[in-house]
């Protein structure tokens, strides 16, 4: 069993101030897989103090110094990738090929996005010809906490962590206690990588812990949290009476808009989509409504992709989905399963319980309802589970009001081969991402939401301006520039 009770700050691994064991629990078998330490205050304010005594020396390097450190951290990566997926896999269930693959490899590609974009910033520049004296400069807003959840724990540790280096600031980062294990190896990797002492530091802990405190913490100037909406709230609330910036990236209830004209793979990738990481992704594509003449088929393709989805323990090999997080997740999918029976959805495939066979492990039946009505639960709340919801709609009109019909507003997807229709869709959409015909978003575009899905940022410039204030500077010197 992996014991990893020591945090790192300034520099070094230390031992909690009051011992605080917290087990780890392996979501495949139920087994306890590690043990790791809760934080509390005086653990957090060391973290904090190291950050602050940091930050006036990490703020006045040059950008080159900062790339230099990003740059050895993905040499780091080339040696710790594998580590990092297994990892990632013990501690939250992604199945052990897909976490390698993808979970662990967000980290050289958001660290890649980032650079590009980081060398086109202008750290001082003109504010236009008409104010030849002005200059806009952009400096790090200072000691940051980061906060992250479990359910893509490299990417969004990579996508907080990086642009707060690159930014010029310091960082105090609290992973989430359900998988704190892949924080742990990538702070290895910043350490290995000659981050110098204060600038990085990891608390672990649990919200109302390790979170709260650095929420509140008058020596914090931001917070960057990803995780649930009622998370986000109560960091807000903790975070207004220091005046802390706080930018959020929360839950979704993605809509995917599938006309009759559609290409033929339209249903089977929106299908695969909402199951992939056992439907445990913000932006998961969980609504799917269909143009009614097309609707039928579309219930069948998706209920055969739930039917055809292997369900598999993590450490497994292969193309399977794992189990979900934990035990809380587990509970509440099956709730969400009942209300969606219990409300009138028609079930055609999946269901409650474990899948056949399985006796251990928080796994779930991938699931898919037909006939969802607008206004029932399982349209309205993130699930955080392999469940799809089907919903048929009639008008282009109609389509677009249920889908912006939603507290949330993270992604949108459309699928139709009507050129200007899409382009007319992506436009009216009320989301912070519109993803259409499967085409991904491109290197360094923009990832977050609106409403309650939050309203940061995260990747691309967009990712590093986060981090950075914006001073207005009169009577510049031109002639001593
Ligand atoms: P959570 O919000 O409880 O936890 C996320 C992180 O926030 C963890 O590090 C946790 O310790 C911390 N935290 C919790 N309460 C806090 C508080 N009051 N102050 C400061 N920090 C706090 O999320 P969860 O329990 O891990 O997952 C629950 C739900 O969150 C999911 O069902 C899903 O709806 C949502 N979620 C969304 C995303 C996303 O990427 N948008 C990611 C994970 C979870």
């Amino acid at each position: 069993m992996i014991e990893k009770r020591e945090f790192y700050i300034n520099g070094k691994w230390v031992a909690p101030a009051t011992p605080r064991d917290c087990d780890v629990i392996d979501p495949s078998t139920e087994d306890v897989c590690a043990v790791i330490s809760l934080g509390d205050k005086a653990d957090t304010d060391a973290a904090v103090a190291a950050a602050k005594a940091a930050f006036p020396a990490w703020s006045a390097t040059s950008p080159a110094e900062r790339r230099a450190l990003v740059e050895r951290i993905l040499d780091q990566y080339n040696k710790r990738k594998e580590d990092l997926g297994r990892a990632i896999s013990l501690e939250m269930g992604a199945p052990i090929d897909m976490s390698i693959a993808d979970q662990a490899e967000c980290l050289p590609w958001h660290l890649n996005n980032f650079l590009k974009a980081f060398d086109h910033i202008e750290w001082v520049r003109p504010l236009g010809p008409h104010a030849p004296n002005d200059r806009i400069s952009m400096e790090p807003i200072g000691v940051v906490g980061l906060i992250t959840p479990w359910n893509w724990p490299m990417n969004q540790v990579t996508l907080k962590v990086i642009p707060a280096l690159l930014a010029g600031c310091t960082v105090v980062m609290k992973p989430s206690e359900e998988a704190p294990l892949s924080s742990i190896v990538f702070t290895e990797m910043l350490h290995d990588a000659g981050c110098p002492a204060g600038v990085f530091n990891m608390v672990n802990g649990d919200g109302m812990g390790v979170g709260s405190q650095l929420s509140s913490h008058q020596d914090v100037e931001m917070i960057s949290f990803t995780g649930s909406t009622r998370a986000g709230r109560a960091i807000s609330k903790a975070a207004a009476e220091t005046m802390k910036r706080v930018t959020l990236e929360l839950g979704g209830k993605g809509a995917n808009l599938i006309f009759a004209d559609a290409d033929e793979k339209a249903v089977l990738r929106g299908a695969r989509h909402c199951f992939y990481n056992t439907g445990q992704s913000c932006n998961a594509p969980t609504r799917m409504l269909v143009e009614r003449s097309f609707y039928d088929e579309a219930v069948e393709i998706a209920a055969s992709v739930a039917n055809k989805t292997a369900v598999a323990p993590a450490s497994q090999s292969g193309n399977h989905i794992g189990p979900v997080v934990n035990k809380r997740q587990w509970d509440q999918i099956q709730g969400y399963i009942q209300k969606g029976i219990d409300e009138g959805a028609r079930l055609v495939a999946g269901g409650l319980g474990l899948p056949e066979g399985v006796n251990k492990g928080f796994f779930v039946r991938p699931t898919v309802f037909a006939d969802v009505k607008p206004g029932m639960t399982i349209e309205r709340e993130e699930i955080f589970g392999p469940v799809l919801s089907i919903i048929p709609f009639d008008t282009e009109e109609e389509a677009v009001r249920i889908a912006n019909d939603t507290p949330y507003g993270l992604t949108n997807y459309v699928q139709t081969q009507d050129g200007e229709r899409r382009n007319r869709l992506a436009l009216r959409l009320r989301s912070g991402m519109v993803e259409m015909n499967g085409k991904s978003r491109g290197a360094g575009a923009p990832f977050g939401g609106v409403k309650a899905s939050g309203r940061a940022r995260e990747g691309g410039v967009w990712g590093i301006e986060e981090f950075l204030e914006v001073k207005a500077i009169s009577g510049w010197d031109t002639a001593a520039e």
